[in-house]
């Protein structure tokens, strides 16, 4: 039979049932899986010492052992004890609670021992040393050694393992990028940077696998900034100009004042709108941060120039509570009814009268899903273009409009998740970034807290307490269905179930992906038009949705949840002036994670996307371009080599014209790229 990276980690030889279960828990479920799950960092063991010159620290002796002797010692602490020794001289190991020490020794056997060689008990030892005999292939000693992100039953020895068990396959992996490139720029080909990412030789050849994955990571975005830069280089946009006295106006009727960073942001914008190149910008503010009210006050300068605004939502529902709050803003300004909501949903009489309205407004502010791009709008005179959530836009979209006008918008990007790949671009590229910083006044802190399974009832006290108050509650699951090896607990079903036992009288709803679109979108107005107490979903409720009365988000399974996830779904609450609950409810009683922890003493959506990138490493970093999912370490900013192998490479391709779509893996993150970037 043909061995295959898809192959699943089962068909690796010597990886138990019990291993295998841990890994897929993990999201490892292929070879190709865990041949991409990277170190986070390593430990040099590479240094053989001769006993008689160690000196306190991590150390590696080659070495036999000895009168190995096990005891129990105070506080019920089994204690083995043994004596190594090489050629010149002995030290004594101590191994804790690991009694099946004594037994596995072999008389005679030389082994690689690697650990902390410190003072132990008045006599310096090696303490919980790892131990190996010498043989081929050394996998957690005598060598750099990898240290995998670890979790209770997935140690870094169990990821070694299992690791090398499936190095058979590296060859296997095909290169990802065109060879000119790989042979031109010396890069380290894919195969070999995979094994040396787990398996180095030495330090050099970790240096040079590390410089390959940095490229790889950098080269798809600063492609994609190029490629742009000269689709872009001919095109014009509208000038907008500033009309300082509606700028006045609007604030003035704003129900709240205007933080710093929201008249710093506008002003930004404002000057970028003027000029005749469309603006690139992007806002990324926290959730709740108020980007609404920035994006309408540009909008609203368009508007009265007479040119056309679009505004794309991710979804329906969200589009629909935008354009009722825009409509809200733009009233005092007697604009209101230029706003038009333009959508999929419409059924055809109203989307008729919708093109209508807007065919006979020259200044028309449409507001809609991406779909919007595609109708029969005359979009010669767009001049501004919002969209929220940028990741959602893409290359074609942006296709799309330069067919119908030799104009493109000023384009103005609004997101709350903190992408790093985006920050990194702007840095090295034109794409302009600004960031609201400071929350609007008035808004309270959530409460965050780490409910163990031994607090859930006063959980539920607080849960009742608020909609007796007559709040509104999220409850948040990370599956839609029971699984046999799941906690039952944390299936969106089975919660849903529990909690129509618990709280009988209260009207809870339901929604999650398996549902039509249409049926989510009416569970989730219900719940915007407070027909619904408890609203218990995946996390297709994570962007977006406006409710200001929900004060309660319980989020089941946390753990399953990345930081940046976690802080989306916990921006639901807290947006408007009741004080509001963010809830992680633990599976078992013991002790939560650190990100976790952190997760509950943070409240900042930057400091957490920074810390989520070094608390997981490079290594969850680089193993997710696997997954369809990338984010840049930050440290790649100051990365001067990379940089300059990128805009070598990059060189390569126009000159030479490569093909890049016969690189398909490349040519999909030049294209992801593109979309990120959009204007220059
Ligand atoms: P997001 O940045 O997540 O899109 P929104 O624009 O939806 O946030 O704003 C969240 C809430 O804060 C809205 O109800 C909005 O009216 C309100 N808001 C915006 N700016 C301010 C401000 N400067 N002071 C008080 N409330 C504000
Ligand atoms: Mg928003």
């Amino acid at each position: 039979m043909q061995v295959k990276l898809s192959d699943p980690i089962e068909s690796l030889k010597g990886i138990g049932p019990a291993r295998v279960s841990v890994l897929k828990k993990k999201n490892i479920l292929t070879v190709s899986d865990l041949l991409f799950y990277f170190p986070r960092r390593y430990q040099d063991y590479s240094q053989i010492i001769p006993v008689a010159k160690l000196k306190p620290g991590q150390v590696t002796i080659k070495a036999k052992i000895n009168n190995a002797r096990t005891r129990y010692a105070r506080r019920g602490i089994v204690l083995t004890e043994a004596i190594a020794s090489d050629t010149t001289d002995s030290v004594r190991i101590i191994w804790f609670n690991q009694p099946y020490r004594q037994k596995s020794l072999i008389a005679d056997q030389e082994y690689y021992i690697s650990g902390q060689y410190k003072l132990s008990r008045s006599r310096y030892s090696l303490t919980n040393p790892v131990i190996e005999p010498v043989g081929a292939m050394m996998l957690n000693s005598a060598r750099i050694v990898p240290v995998y992100p670890e979790s209770k039953n997935l140690t870094s020895l169990v990821l070694r393992k299992a690791v090398a068990a499936a190095l058979d396959y590296v060859p296997l992996i095909k290169e990802t990028l065109p060879p000119d490139i790989v042979d031109e720029l010396n890069l380290m080909p894919l195969s070999s940077a995979v094994k040396a990412i787990h398996f180095p030789e030495n330090q050099a050849e970790l240096d040079t696998a590390i410089k390959r994955f940095n490229f790889d990571e950098l080269f798809p975005l600063l492609l994609a900034n190029e490629l742009n830069k000269r689709d872009l280089s001919t095109t014009s946009a509208l000038e907008v100009r500033f009309n300082q006295q509606l700028a006045k106006k609007f604030v003035s009727q704003l129900p709240f004042e205007l933080s710093d960073d929201q008249r710093r942001v506008i002003w930004r914008i404002y000057l970028d709108m003027q000029q005749p190149v469309p603006m690139n910008r992007l806002v990324e503010g926290d959730v709740g941060s108020g980007k609404t009210v920035v994006a309408v006050m540009a909008a609203v300068m368009a508007l009265a120039e007479g040119f056309k605004v679009a505004y794309l939502a991710p979804t329906e529902l969200l589009a629909k509570q935008q354009y009722e709050t825009i409509v809200r803003l733009l009233k005092p300004l007697s604009l209101s009814e230029n706003a038009v909501f333009l959508s999929g949903s419409l059924n055809k009489k109203e989307k008729q009268q919708a093109l209508k309205t807007i065919n006979l407004l020259s200044s028309a502010f449409i507001i809609g899903t991406h779909s919007l791009l595609y109708s029969d709008v005359n979009w010669s005179n767009l001049a501004l273009l919002i969209v929220d959530e940028q990741h959602r836009f893409g290359v074609d979209q942006r296709m799309e409009l330069k067919k119908h006008s030799q104009h493109l918008p000023h384009f103005l990007s609004l997101t709350a998740t903190p992408i790093p790949r985006s920050l990194a671009l702007t840095a090295l590229s034109d794409l302009s970034l600004s960031r609201l910083v400071t929350m609007p006044s008035g808004r309270q802190p959530i409460d965050t807290s780490l409910v163990a399974p031994s607090s859930f009832d006063s959980f539920l006290k607080n849960l009742k307490n608020e909609i007796n108050n007559g709040r509104q509650a999220y409850i948040v699951c990370p599956y839609i269905n029971p699984a046999p090896d799941q906690d039952k607990k944390i299936s969106v079903l089975e919660t849903y179930a529990e909690y129509s036992r618990l709280l009988p009288k209260l009207k809870i709803g339901l929604v999650h992906g398996q549902m039509s679109g249409d049926d989510q979108e009416s569970v989730m107005r219900k719940f915007y038009l407070n027909e619904i107490n408890i609203l218990v979903a995946t996390s297709v409720i994570e962007v977006g949705l406006d409710v200001p009365n929900a004060s309660v988000m319980a989020v089941y399974g946390p753990e399953r949840f990345g930081l940046a996830q976690l802080h989306q779904l916990r921006g639901r609450v807290g947006r408007g002036k009741h004080k509001s609950y963010c809830h992680l409810i633990l599976s078992d009683a013991s002790d939560p994670n650190i990100r976790l922890r952190s997760f509950a003493q943070i409240s900042d959506g930057f400091r957490l996307s920074e810390l989520d990138l070094k608390i997981r490493g490079p290594g969850a970093v680089y193993g997710k371009l696997q997954h369809g999912k990338t984010g840049m370490n930050w440290l790649l900013l100051d990365d001067q080599h990379t940089i300059r192998l990128c805009r070598q490479a990059i060189e390569i391709v126009l000159s030479k014209k490569l093909d890049l779509l016969k690189y398909k893996d490349l040519a999909q993150q030049v294209k992801d790229a593109q979309s990120l970037t959009y204007l220059n």
